[in-house]
């Protein structure tokens, strides 16, 4: 690994999926307050919406969501039917009927649900919202639990993009995970929702897995090539058993090392390009003719809690347990145990539990964050002033942006941060130097003086 890169590697920053990031979410946000920011919306303007399903059949070793196992389907079907009425309560909430732009369906595993309470989930959000005419009508699927049936229902749906966790397909490290999906399984579910008429599909791949290699991992790419996903996202595994007590199910001298990690990451990279996809912002690669390379290419690219898109709505609306959502005025983060959402919803509340209403410079710096998360580069002092910031509102910033010149990781000059090649990896620790609300950020000083 590159020496400098490796000395800065280790500092820890967020993913910046949000400014402010998610930690920073207060509780006490209430659903009056959320009733507010919702009636404040132009019902004009599309909507995002977020639908969030946290059960999974089974648990993989790596797995750092917040997940429920579901030995048995009845609590899955209680959940579905909870969902449906959280939806209608939101639509209540809002100042009209509205367009929905992009929708989306994490998890979890949101096939985990049946087909009929899926379908029966859309019917509700149809009844409730139009779909523009381009609408993504997104779900992230397992092959493991995504039936033949399920996968033509899902098509005829309307979805328009499934993604698939792969990881890895060496059936070593395949089992040391405990998620045994051969390349047979994952192709199998593939063709079968395009013949459904699903449009887009997404992969993701993991580095710095057990017994993972660089072989296996580049292997395992080609493999992937040969389904044809339109996007592919490429994460390095976090190794923290003390917060994700399943993890300890992997041995810790099974894990590569930093430099067998970087090694991974690097070779994957490599041959996904050598694949012809084209690396977009931290960890994406599409095909050249994707939307999100377009949209990388025309300075379009956003970034929210689902990572790169091109989702352009300023509102995402989340639902389920423990789902974010963004208005215009701030971020909003329901209740994350499912019996008490459950309850919150029964009793007619919208079962919020934090948010963070926006202040001070804080759409600024999202921007600014989001910009160089996505393109690599940004115009600090032209979106200063769009934001009425005099140029050099970032003065803050400078230290660790000079030092990251010196290192030919970055150029600076006419208020523009721009990463070189070889500080493209380290956007995050770029962005961080924008971040006032960072233990010991020296804007967070400035903020609070
Ligand atoms: S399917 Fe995803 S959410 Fe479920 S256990 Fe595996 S990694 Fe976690």
């Amino acid at each position: 690994m590159d020496p400098v890169v490796q000395r800065y590697a280790s500092r820890t920053t967020p993913r910046y999926t949000s400014y402010p990031t998610a930690p920073q979410f207060q509780a006490g946000f209430t659903d009056a307050n959320y009733r507010d920011w919702l009636r404040q919306l132009d019902p004009a303007d599309p909507i995002s919406l977020y639908l969030h399903v946290p059960f999974c059949r089974q648990m993989c070793w790596y797995c750092g969501c917040n997940m429920k196992l579901a030995a048995k389907y009845a609590p899955v079907a209680s959940y579905a039917q909870t969902l449906r009425k959280e939806l209608a309560l939101t639509a209540d909430a809002l100042p009209g009927r509205m367009v929905v732009s992009h929708l989306h369906w994490g998890g979890g595993t949101p096939t985990a649900l049946s087909s009929d309470d899926l379908e029966a989930a859309m019917d509700a959000v149809r009844a409730r919202f139009d779909f523009a005419p381009e609408a993504e009508i997104a779900i992230e699927s397992d092959p493991r639990t995504l039936t033949a049936d399920m996968a033509a229902r899902i098509g005829a749906m309307g979805f328009t993009r499934a993604s698939f966790g792969v990881q890895e397909f060496d059936p070593q490290v395949q089992k040391a995970i405990n998620r045994v999906q051969p390349p047979e399984m994952v192709a199998a579910s593939v063709t079968q929702l395009r013949a459904g008429g699903v449009r887009g599909i997404n992969f993701d791949l993991i580095y710095g897995l057990p017994l993972q290699t660089v072989e296996s991992l580049v292997e395992t790419v080609k493999l992937c090539a040969a389904m044809r996903p339109d996007r592919v996202a490429l994460f390095g595994y976090a190794h923290v058993p003390w917060m994700a007590k399943n993890q300890r199910m992997i041995a810790d001298d099974t894990l590569p090392d930093a430099a067998a990690r970087s090694a991974q990451a690097e070779a994957a990279a490599d041959a996904l390009r050598a694949e012809g996809y084209v690396a977009i912002g931290l960890d994406h690669f599409a095909r050249p003719d994707d939307d999100l390379t377009i949209a990388a290419q025309t300075g379009k690219l956003r970034r929210n809690f689902q990572g790169y898109t091109t989702d352009q709505a300023e509102t995402m609306i989340g639902l389920g347990a423990t789902s974010i959502g963004r208005t215009p005025s701030g971020y909003v983060q329901n209740i994350t145990e499912t019996g008490a959402w459950a309850r919150a919803v029964e009793a007619g509340h919208l079962p919020v539990a934090k948010g963070l209403p926006f202040r001070g410079e804080d759409r600024l710096r999202a921007e600014v964050i989001e910009r160089l998360m996505c393109d690599g580069w940004v115009d600090a002092d032209a979106i200063g002033r769009r934001h009425n910031a005099p140029d050099g509102w970032w003065k803050e910033a400078t230290d660790t942006l000079r030092e990251m010149e010196g290192d030919g990781l970055l150029t600076l000059s006419n208020g523009k941060v721009v990463l070189t090649a070889r500080g493209r990896p380290l956007m995050r620790i770029a962005a961080a130097a924008f971040d006032a609300y960072l233990e010991g950020s020296k804007a967070r000083h400035s903020v609070a003086v």
